[in-house]
């Protein structure tokens, strides 16, 4: 079973990525931000404190979303593998993801680094804003996202290089063209 890590900028790709790996490959798009999204829409409590997270541009705290991630793989019925999208932002939720994985036998897993420029993630980010309704799509809350990623997120890409599961795919371009760049650097590996 492939756990297959969309990894990324706010804004790199991601989710519009997932949905065409999808559909090539067959996986359960898991998307950490849409989990949260729809517990904040239930109007639950935990879906209050999430959403004060998320609207200041902060984290999720590491216990909280490791234990839903986990309860969520858990409730899901297997396929052929999983695309983990949004998980892990941080170096203690990749080794918590590490940790789960090795109870599993036959688990793999690969992670793949959608680099887009700055200036790139901005505008995308904004745009989407117009239409999307989010709390986090506006200048300040993206730009306290992009200072989060750069400090506690991006170190999670050396935590995968170290064990040579890391690929580095160019995020700048159509839509299909960085789709194509990651269907090559998975070749062999799915
Ligand atoms: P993209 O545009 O590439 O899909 P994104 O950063 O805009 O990425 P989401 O992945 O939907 O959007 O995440 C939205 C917010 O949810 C994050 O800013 C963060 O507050 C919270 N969140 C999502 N995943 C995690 C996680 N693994 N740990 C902590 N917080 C998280
Ligand atoms: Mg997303």
């Amino acid at each position: 079973m492939l756990y297959l890590i969309l990894f990324g900028a706010p804004g790199s790709g991601k989710g519009t990525q997932s949905d065409l790996l999808v559909e090539k490959y067959k996986l359960t798009h898991l998307s950490t931000g849409d989990l949260l999204r729809k517990e904040i829409a239930s109007g639950s409590e935990l879906g209050k404190t999430i959403n004060e997270y998320i609207s200041n541009g902060n984290l999720i705290p590491d216990e909280m979303m490791i234990s839903m991630l986990s309860a969520h793989i858990d409730n899901t019925p297997a396929t052929a593998g999983f695309i983990l999208d949004g998980f892990p932002r941080t170096v203690a939720q990749a080794e918590a993801l590490q940790n789960m994985l090795e109870q599993r036998e036959g688990a793999q897993t690969q992670l793949v680094d959608l680099e887009v420029d700055k200036d790139e993630l901005i505008s995308r980010l904004l745009k989407r804003g117009e239409t999307s309704g989010r709390s986090d799509d506006n200048l300040e809350t993206i730009q306290k996202r992009l200072e989060v990623y750069e400090t506690k997120t991006k170190p999670v890409n050396d935590y995968y290089k170290a064990k040579g599961l890391h690929a580095c795919i160019d995020g700048m371009g159509t839509i299909d063209e960085i789709f194509q760049r990651i269907v090559k650097a998975l070749e062999g590996k799915i």
